[in-house]
């Protein structure tokens, strides 16, 4: 993600002279310079804008330069904003107005007409916003001093999502085999999410695998072990189907290199020539950075490539999930999630082991070998793109997850444990009222205004499940929603 930075673009006007638009100029470049310092991408002081063509030029440039991830404009003083509409109109990246000023204080004994001059942000603001809302162009709003940490901190969460924006519209997800077979909710129009998302959905055949497996070498695969062995704990004697993971996962990362795929997919339906479902290969590729779906699920595959490049180092505690069972007892209600063998390690409270188990589902010949291992506590989110058919929405709902409340010695899988919002069961009627999938992205790192802002970006709807949502509010904002994105 280090290729990436934001453009400081400033609005003024050029009636207020050289000594002005100087003193403007020099103060953009310091608090570029003072941003970059603190938010996770740095923020490139560009230009003071004064004319129409300046700010359509400088727009043209934003656009077809691949390493701007966004922009961010910010009004010292009055900006007419008629001259921002023959740029604004061509703007293709994410953008964000930040309504700050430079001086802290009202400075009681200094302030006079040439001060007001100057200082004029808060009108200056307003009318830049004014012509934003008149565009209808999306666009994140922060507010506050331009050196406070909660600013900072927002600042920081929408280029985390603007990243996601370059990121998804570059994302190409390689599909071996297709989608399990009757399932509907892992079915999608992937020519709709390449108009809207950027995504490039190509399925390669397990032949095809097959034969980059076959020509693995075993000095590879050593070298691949000695990672495992560093990294997770060997808990058990099958060391040859521990062997036989690393051969999938490097033939799989191979594969995916080679074609530029930063997601994948497949499924037990389809593992002709293969002895085992890739689990441990499966999981260790997402801990480096790549998105997986079960059954051929290609959203949430590219989702979770997305939200993991969201989070910190671009490879963040963001994991394929799946809803599996409930506890449904009263004061101690819970969702256990997990999957039949992949969920990412970046989630992992401790260690993960190194198992073989017996899998009967699927056309596996022989034991998989996967990590086992107990999901983090703490505040998260979960997130299923579905494809309303026509349009695709986004929905969020807040968890929290907990240490699992018992062993559960005999769940030959990795596990996290998880008290959904409002409560357990209101959360379940909103999440299915909604249309949520079974597979989710559940993510620590990532958050829901993030998700939102992302959405908003991509021009998806949003639905979130929070601890204040009820089924009677979300049904009558679905029904809204449902007639919103009819008319658009
Ligand atoms: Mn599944």
């Amino acid at each position: 993600m280090s290729k990436y930075k934001f453009w400081f673009v400033v609005g003024s006007q050029s009636l207020y002279g050289d000594e002005v638009l100087k003193t403007v100029a020099e103060r953009s470049a310091e608090m570029a310079a003072e941003l970059s310092k603190v938010l996770p991408y740095p923020l490139e002081y560009k230009v003071t804008a004064m004319a129409n063509k300046q700010i359509a030029d400088v727009i043209k440039e934003a656009n077809y330069d691949d390493t701007c991830a966004g922009i961010i404009t910010w009004c010292h003083t009055f900006s007419p904003s008629k001259m921002w509409i023959n740029g604004l109109v061509n703007l293709q990246k994410p953008y964000c107005h930040l309504a700050t000023q430079y001086n802290l204080e009202i400075p009681n004994e200094e302030i006079d007409m040439d001060f007001m001059n100057l200082n004029q942000a808060a009108h200056g603001d307003r009318e830049h916003g004014f012509i934003v809302s008149r565009l209808r162009m999306p666009r994140k709003v922060v507010a506050g001093y331009w050196k406070d940490e909660k600013v900072h901190a927002r600042l920081g969460d929408w280029m985390k999502a603007a990243v996601g924006v370059a990121v998804s519209k570059e994302m190409k997800v390689m599909r071996f085999g297709d989608n399990m077979r009757e399932v509907a909710v892992t079915e999608g129009d992937k020519v709709e999410a390449q108009i809207k998302l950027g995504w490039q959905v190509n399925t390669w055949a397990t032949g095809d695998l097959v034969k980059e497996m076959n020509a693995v070498t075993e000095a590879e695969i050593d070298a691949l072990m000695a990672e495992y062995t560093a990294a997770y704990d060997i808990a058990t004697e099958n060391v040859g189907a521990i062997r036989y993971q690393a051969r999938e996962e490097i033939a799989m990362k191979k594969m995916m290199d080679r074609e530029g795929c930063k997601a994948f997919s497949n499924t037990f339906q389809d593992l002709y020539g293969m002895e085992q479902l890739p689990g441990l290969a499966s999981q260790h590729l997402m801990a480096q950075g790549y998105g997986y779906g079960g059954e051929g699920d290609w959203k949430v595959s590219a989702m979770t490539a997305i939200m993991k490049a969201m989070g910190e180092n671009g490879n963040g505690a963001s994991a394929f999930m799946e809803d599996y069972t409930y506890h449904l007892v009263q004061g101690s209600e819970y969702s256990l999630g997990a999957h039949m063998l992949e969920v990412c390690p970046s989630l992992a409270a401790t260690k993960p082991r190194i198992e073989t188990h017996h899998l009967g589902i699927g056309m596996n010949e022989k034991d998989p070998a996967r990590l086992v291992f107990e999901g983090k506590e703490g505040d998260a989110i979960v997130v299923s793109l579905i494809d309303m058919g026509g349009r695709l929405r986004l929905i969020v709902q807040d968890i929290v997850c907990v240490k699992p409340i018992m062993e559960m010695p005999n769940l030959p899988v990795a596990r996290v444990m998880w008290k959904a919002m409002p409560d357990l069961t209101t959360g379940v009627e909103c999440w299915i009222t909604a249309g949520g999938a079974h597979h989710t992205v559940l993510s620590y790192d990532v958050t829901a205004e993030q998700m939102r802002d992302w959405a908003k970006m991509m021009d998806i709807e949003f639905v979130h499940i929070t601890k204040d949502t009820t089924v009677e509010k979300l049904e009558e904002e679905l029904f809204l929603k449902d007639l919103a994105w009819k008319l658009k």
